[in-house]
C-alpha cells in the first residue's frame, strides 16, 4: 500500500492545503484590514470581515468555511512546529548543553 505512506499523504495535505489558501486570496484582502493583526474574525473591535459580512461584501458561508480551512492548517502547522521542536530536542541532546533543565 504504497498511497498509505504517511509521509507521501502529509506532503498531499500541504499541497492541498496550498492551493484551497490561494482560492481564499479575496477573504485575506478583507482580513488584512482588520484593526487587530492577530484578529480571530469573531467578536473582535475594528474587524474588517464582520463588517464585510454585515454589509454583503462577504457571504457568511464563505467565512465558515475559512474558518475550518484555517482550524487545519493551524492543525498542520503544530504538528509541522512540534516535529521540528523535538529535531531541535535531540539536537541540543547531543551537545550535553547544561541550559537543557530550563526547558524552552
Ligand atoms: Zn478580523
Amino acid at each position: 500500500m504504497l498511497i498509505d505512506n504517511p509521509g507521501i499523504r502529509e506532503v498531499h495535505m500541504w499541497t492541498d492545503a496550498n492551493s484551497l489558501k490561494a482560492s481564499f486570496a479575496d477573504f485575506d484582502a478583507i482580513a488584512e484590514q482588520c484593526k487587530f493583526h492577530d484578529c480571530k474574525h469573531g467578536s473582535d473591535n475594528g474587524c474588517a470581515v464582520q463588517a464585510a459580512i454585515e454589509d454583503g461584501t462577504l457571504s457568511k458561508e464563505r467565512f465558515i468555511n475559512y474558518l475550518k480551512l484555517d482550524f487545519e492548517l493551524e492543525r498542520l502547522s503544530q504538528r509541522k512546529k512540534k516535529h521540528e521542536v523535538t529535531l531541535g530536542r535531540r539536537n541540543r541532546r547531543e551537545l550535553k548543553s547544561k541550559g537543557d533543565r530550563y526547558g524552552e
